[in-house]
């Protein structure tokens, strides 16, 4: 199956749940042919069955981000497919959180690998077809975790911070193809990443976002939405909070 050719192609990675999930149902629902990416593939085909049903244009690739060969290979897939590839969202993101002292290497490479060089593969893979075309949208979601820290979390907030870099180094090498880069750095929002905070953990947290409350995968989605769209031509190399308030 190939798109009709005015449909745009979105890639997403980690679509199977929580934020991932919501851009992969938000970008359906822009008109777009979005392909989902995760590991398990039977939580993304339940996804994608709704999403079809309902008529929405959606594919499933099952892989696992930290392979940079599978995963090149499968924006490649995409791009051979469909003959292009428009929006890439680097998704995709794991924790191993623990104080940096007792912090053991695998914690620290595993979560670079995941949340950093697999954005980075995409983003490489993905390029060649956005410059053709002179028109893409890459974005990468980083966290307000990247912007101010975290204790307990030196490596996530190092693969953020590294992610903001990266993303702001590859919108000024793209800009002059008219492909835009841009991070969304989400606060603490509802998903099974945070469902595992403590009660207690989670009333201390409320107290230090201004508008007292976790945010929804939604909220993170209707912003990368927007910079996909057609009416963001003109932001490139930012990092937009969807935090409540929490890293101004
Ligand atoms: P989540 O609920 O844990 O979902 C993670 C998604 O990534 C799943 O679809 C998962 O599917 C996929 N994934 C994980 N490892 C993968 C791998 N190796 N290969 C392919 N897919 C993989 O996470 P979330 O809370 O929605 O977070 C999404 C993004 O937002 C992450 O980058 C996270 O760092 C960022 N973020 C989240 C929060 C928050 O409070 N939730 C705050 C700031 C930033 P499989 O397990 O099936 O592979």
């Amino acid at each position: 199956m190939s798109t009709p050719p005015d449909k745009r192609v979105a890639f997403v990675t980690g679509g199977s749940r929580g934020i991932g999930e919501a851009i992969v149902r938000q970008l359906a629902n822009d008109s777009m042919h979005v392909v989902a990416v995760a590991r398990n593939s039977e939580k993304l085909a339940g996804v994608l069955a709704g999403l079809t049903t309902a008529g929405h244009s959606v594919e499933a690739l099952s892989i696992d981000v930290g392979d940079g060969v599978a995963l090149a290979a499968g924006v490649e897939a995409i791009i051979e497919k469909h003959g292009r590839l428009d929006v890439l969202v680097n998704n995709a993101g794991i924790t191993r959180d623990g104080l940096f002292m007792r912090m053991e290497d695998k914690d620290f490479d595993d979560v670079i690998n995941i949340n950093l060089r697999a954005a980075f593969v995409a983003c490489r893979a993905a390029a060649r077809s956005m410059i053709r075309a002179k028109w893409g949208r890459i974005i990468n979601i980083a966290s307000v975790s990247g912007l101010i820290g975290n204790a307990g979390q030196v490596n996530y907030s190092a693969s953020k911070a590294g992610l903001i870099g990266m993303t702001k180094s590859i919108a000024r090498e793209l800009a002059g193809k008219q492909v835009t880069a841009n991070c969304v750095a989400p606060g603490f929002t509802t998903t099974d990443m945070t469902d595992v905070l403590p009660p207690q953990i989670r009333e201390k947290v409320v107290e230090l976002i201004p508008l007292r409350r976790f945010g929804s995968p939604a909220d993170v989605a209707h912003m990368v939405a927007f910079l996909a769209s057609e009416h963001a031509g003109y932001i490139t190399g930012q990092v937009i909070a969807v935090d409540g308030g929490m890293a101004m």
